[in-house]
């Protein structure tokens, strides 16, 4: 799979041109990389990550930190980040409070990160180091946002493959900000960006959706994504669609807008209905028998209705979270080399 600019075309070929040059112009010679790892149970993974993620760093020259972000995590992992972190001074950890989920402990990260260029990863390796170099490239070409696309999904299930393909159609069908398929979490977004995407003042984050509504000229590079180095998924099927529906709901209005389409719809087919009927019955008299059609009746349209009152609550529910307008997360502390550390 060749790379791919997104949206495609971003712009004319031309002015794409010209605006890659005017960004390539404004990229320091040696930028900070931040690497933004949300954790949440993974002491397994912390030093498969470390061993596979530093020396490729440093072997490539780049100048990096590490922001982890402690997400609530039961098990030993914050103590484990901390160890570490005594020790190399570019890593970085963000302890929250509790767990907030995923979405919300990247965004703690990118609050806390420092770089010119962001890149969100998860710790099981399933990002593969390697593909900064390339994302790197990209970004000294002029491009703000780099991300990866997983060319093929052997990794996963295969009810999780068919579903990330209904919904990558679904939400771009719906959505008026297209997020190109099969790319995760996983990429690379300069520091511009990066100040867009914090201006958005949304507690329900579905980081995708918002990365590609701040725009800027993006480009996908493919890459085959492995399995988990350690330790299992965190995310089931019924969190995935828990997922999908945020990232839907908060992108788009047309399901509210559909029941008021079906609504049109159904009062069509009933007045031509009502017309049959009310000739019928002058025509030939009253006829009793219709019980089949009038349940049918009763129990459609009584589900549209409750489906209809659903899809408002969803949207209800999420106007509800926003406007109580609590913080997406709260910080217990931040622990970099020789700070202080928790009690035991
Ligand atoms: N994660 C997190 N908070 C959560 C769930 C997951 O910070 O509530 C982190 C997890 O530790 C990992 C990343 O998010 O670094 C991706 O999780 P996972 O690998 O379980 O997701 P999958 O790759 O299966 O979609
Ligand atoms: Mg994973």
């Amino acid at each position: 799979m060749p790379d791919q600019t997104f949206p495609v075309p971003a712009v004319a070929g031309d002015a794409l041109g010209r605006q890659l040059l005017a960004q390539r112009g404004r990229r320091p010679a040696d930028p900070l990389l931040s690497l933004v790892v949300p954790v949440f149970d993974e002491e397994e993974s912390i030093d498969i990550f470390l061993a596979s993620v530093v020396p490729f760093l440093d072997g490539a020259g780049f100048r990096f930190e590490v922001v982890f972000v402690n997400d609530g995590s039961r098990d030993n992992t914050l103590g484990h980040l901390l160890d570490r972190g005594m020790r190399d001074r570019r890593l970085r950890v963000v302890n929250l409070s509790r767990n907030f989920g995923k979405e919300a402990a990247l965004t703690a990260g990118i609050d806390h990160a420092r770089g010119d260029v962001l890149i969100p990863m998860d710790i099981d390796l399933q990002d593969p180091p390697e593909l900064i170099g390339r994302f790197m490239e990209r970004w000294r070409e002029g491009y703000d946002i780099v991300y990866g696309v997983r060319s093929a999904r052997d990794s996963d299930t295969a009810a999780k493959r068919v579903s990330a393909g209904w919904f990558y159609w679904a939400f771009n069908s719906m959505s008026p900000v297209r997020i190109p398929a099969h790319a995760g979490d996983f990429r690379l977004v300069d520091r511009r960006a990066i100040e867009v995407l914090r201006q958005l003042p949304e507690r329900n984050r579905f980081m995708k959706g918002l990365f590609a509504w701040v725009g800027f000229n993006s480009i996908g590079v493919a890459y085959e994504r492995p399995q988990r180095a350690a330790g299992a998924s965190k995310f089931n099927l019924w969190r995935l669609w828990n997922f999908a529906l945020d990232g839907v709901v908060s992108f788009s209005t047309v399901p509210l807008r559909a029941s008021f389409y079906l609504g049109v719809a159904i009062a069509a087919v009933a007045v031509l209905y009502a017309l049959f009927i009310v000739t019928r019955v002058l025509l030939f008299g009253i006829d009793t028998p219709g019980y089949a059609s009038l349940l049918i009746a009763v129990l459609l349209l009584g589900a549209i209705q409750l489906l209809s009152l659903g899809v408002i609550g969803e949207y209800l529910g999420r106007l509800f979270l926003e406007v109580k307008g609590r913080p997406i997360y709260v910080v217990e502390g931040v622990y970099e080399e020789g700070a202080p550390r928790p009690p035991a």
